[in-house]
């Protein structure tokens, strides 16, 4: 029996209309983005997940099938499945009862991993990537056994035929590590073949080394860290299924925008003119549209306000005609000094709200003092931490309470 577990994480039952997940869905992820929720950590990487495995017709059909961990197995089927740390990592722990499971798994070789770097760009209107690659494929010269007189191969002395090799890391004075690695001179498998039977294609070694191109799809809305799956598309070895190529995509940083989730992050700097006064600009989105934004006047800016543009964030990924929001956080640049003569000041402060009521007290104790700009560089004998002013070497201001001491 298949588990409940995304079912269980948007809060819907199991027969529940596309709807109802996504109603729930977006309910969950306005209440958990890290955003308004910080410390609820993974939890909306878990909606996210659910909503993603269940928003998706063949993969709800699959996960109804085979569950979660049958999904997790199925990764490398062409699932690609950004978050499995996170059901690795025990998070999802305890919905076990397959004991062994991996005991009906082939041996399988090495993934070939490969990092691409893709604009943010590419994530928002999607993009087909040609990656060349190299990898090793099976010598069709011998069958892959790197034999060509069919001689039976001999022993390797390197190893003593065991495959393995032990050898001792150092971890400090009269301190080691026992390591065992596999040997290299049989990769392992404790015979080599003869010099004279070795194939002259591939001299031995059983595979070739060749150039493959492979076609990358980024799909709209796709995530920094998201794998993709080229299923068998690895290294291959004699009797051991082919290894996967994953891909794994990385954003190389936007001069406007920043990512987080599906929304988009930028700052813009206006004058504070437009700030009190309103405002026009244009936002140069991601598919080359100019968005055209407009403030009236009187709806003041304050330096720091953020604005929503909703629905101009990223396209989220499987439903690209969804998209995040866009949020606009605002800078004022305020006018350069004197850049007024004082008589017309005093008819902007006629306009300006009031200023607060000052009233002149009374008495000796009132000092007036002045006001300089301030330089963090700039240190004051005495103040700074205790530290600082210890550290000092200025002979004309000791401490009164340092003096107290020798007294
Ligand atoms: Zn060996
Ligand atoms: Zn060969």
């Amino acid at each position: 029996m298949a588990d409940n577990k995304l079912y269980d994480i948007l809060g819907v039952s199991r027969n529940a209309s596309d709807n109802e997940i996504k109603k729930q869905y977006r309910k969950l992820a306005k209440e958990f983005h890290p955003d308004k929720n910080p410390e609820a950590g993974d939890k909306f990487k878990e909606i996210s997940y659910a909503y993603e495995v269940l928003s998706d017709p063949k993969k709800r059909s699959t996960y109804d099938k085979v569950g979660l961990k049958g999904m997790q197995e199925g990764a490398h089927q062409g699932f690609d499945d950004p978050l499995s740390h996170l059901f690795g990592g025990g998070l999802f722990g305890g919905f076990g009862g397959f004991g062994g499971g991996s005991m009906h798994r082939r041996q399988r070789g090495e993934d070939t991993i490969h990092p691409l770097k893709v604009t943010l760009e590419d994530m928002y209107n999607g993009k087909t990537s040609k990656l060349q690659l190299s990898k090793n494929v099976i010598c069709t010269s011998c069958s892959g056994t790197g034999n060509k007189t069919g001689e039976p191969p001999e022993k390797c002395h390197s190893c003593n035929g065991c495959g393995m090799k032990v050898t001792y890391r150092s971890l400090g004075p009269g301190m080691a590590q026992q390591v065992q690695s596999c040997c290299p001179d049989c990769r392992g498998e404790g015979e080599v073949i003869k010099e004279k039977d070795r194939c002259t294609t591939c001299h031995g070694q059983k595979v070739c080394n060749e150039t493959k191109i492979l076609e990358v799809h980024v799909d709209k809305g796709m995530r920094e860290n998201q794998k993709i799956f080229f299923r068998g598309e690895g290294d291959q070895q004699p009797n051991v299924e082919h290894g996967d190529v994953v891909i794994i995509l990385q954003q190389k940083p936007h001069e406007r925008f920043e990512r987080k989730g599906n929304d988009l992050y930028m700052k813009h700097t206006i004058s504070l003119t437009e700030a009190l006064c309103g405002f026009t600009f244009l936002v140069h989105h991601l598919d080359k549209r100019d968005l055209l934004i407009r403030h009236p006047a009187g709806n003041v800016i304050k330096p720091g306000d953020v604005k929503t543009v909703s629905q101009e964030g990223m396209p989220v990924y499987k439903n690209p005609f969804e998209r995040g929001n866009l949020y606009i956080t605002f800078d004022i640049k305020f006018p350069e000094d004197h850049f007024a003569p004082e008589d017309t000041l005093k008819q902007l402060e006629s306009i300006l709200p009031p200023r607060l009521a000052f009233s002149m007290p009374e008495g000796e104790h009132v000092e007036e003092v002045d006001l300089v700009d301030f330089d963090p560089n700039e240190r004051s004998s005495n103040s700074g931490s205790r530290g600082e002013a210890y550290a000092s070497d200025d002979e004309e201001h000791h401490r009164p309470g340092m003096q107290c001491v020798h007294q």
